[in-house]
């Protein structure tokens, strides 16, 4: 059997007494697409944090590209998260926001240069390289946080609700632009949101969680066409 970009089996995590995430159990491919999606407050960020390795998990699975992480830090992981806050150092320039992460891991300088022309023709920001944060549209920001993080190539791409701050029509664009990200690179993602559509419209494969119990994994189609309970068709939207 191949390996698994990610396996996650009976995890577990409690805040104190609140127990929010219960014997979670997902196993993705390299390459898939996978939304994680439910109402606010069911888990999903909590999940992405503890697959970063932000939180520290309560018990269970949890390995990345068949390799244990619970006890790794997250630079350890191989992983590159995209927040819905996209902080990008607003005194540095877009090219060495890109490079910052390279630089501190001592990149070879021609490796940093060929890593920002590829991410920066794949985003379409080639041009808004020598401008500052401040003077790019929101848009414009949320594709140079990609970029930083797609420089690092890193096995798993861990997305925690990345176009909740934009317009509607920016949203739409973004979505097109990250689905053409995955199609081009051949990365593998988790992407939280608690939008239906989004999920319906991005995902290879769907989780729907609640109360931190997963109710459904399936494709879109599956999720759509065969919800598993009134829960799933009812957030997801019932077949006509
Ligand atoms: P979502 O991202 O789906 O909106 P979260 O994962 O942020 O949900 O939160 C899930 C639950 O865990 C919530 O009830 C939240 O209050 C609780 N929670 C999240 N982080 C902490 C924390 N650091 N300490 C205590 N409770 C937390
Ligand atoms: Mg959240």
């Amino acid at each position: 059997m191949a390996t698994k970009a990610l396996n996650i089996k009976n995890l577990n995590k409690s805040f104190g007494e609140t127990h929010v995430l219960k014997d979670v159990s997902v196993s993705i491919n390299k390459g898939d697409f996978l939304v994680l999606v439910g109402p606010s407050g069911c888990g999903k960020s909590t999940l992405l944090n503890c697959i970063a390795g932000l939180e520290e998990i309560s018990s269970g699975i949890l390995e990345i590209s068949g390799r244990d992480v619970v006890a790794l830090s997250p630079r350890e992981r191989d992983i590159a998260m995209v927040f819905q806050s996209y902080a990008l150092y607003p005194t540095m320039s877009i090219r060495e926001n890109i490079e910052f992460g390279m630089k501190i891991r001592s990149v070879p300088k021609e490796e940093i240069n060929t890593q920002v022309l590829r991410v920066a023709t794949l985003l379409q920001i080639e041009h808004l390289l020598d401008r500052r944060p401040g003077q790019l549209s929101g848009g414009q920001r949320q594709r140079v946080a990609m970029g930083r993080a797609l420089v690092r190539e890193p096995a798993l791409f861990l997305f925690d609700e990345p176009l909740s701050n934009l317009d509607a029509k920016l949203r739409m664009e973004m979505r097109a632009e990250i689905k053409q990200m995955h199609a081009k690179t051949g990365t593998t993602i988790v992407y939280v949101t608690h939008d239906q559509i989004e999920a319906m419209t991005m995902a290879t494969n769907i989780v729907v969680m609640k109360d931190g119990v997963i109710q459904q994994v399936g494709t879109p189609d599956e999720i759509y066409r065969h919800p598993a309970n009134t829960f799933v068709a009812d957030f997801m939207g019932a077949p006509p």
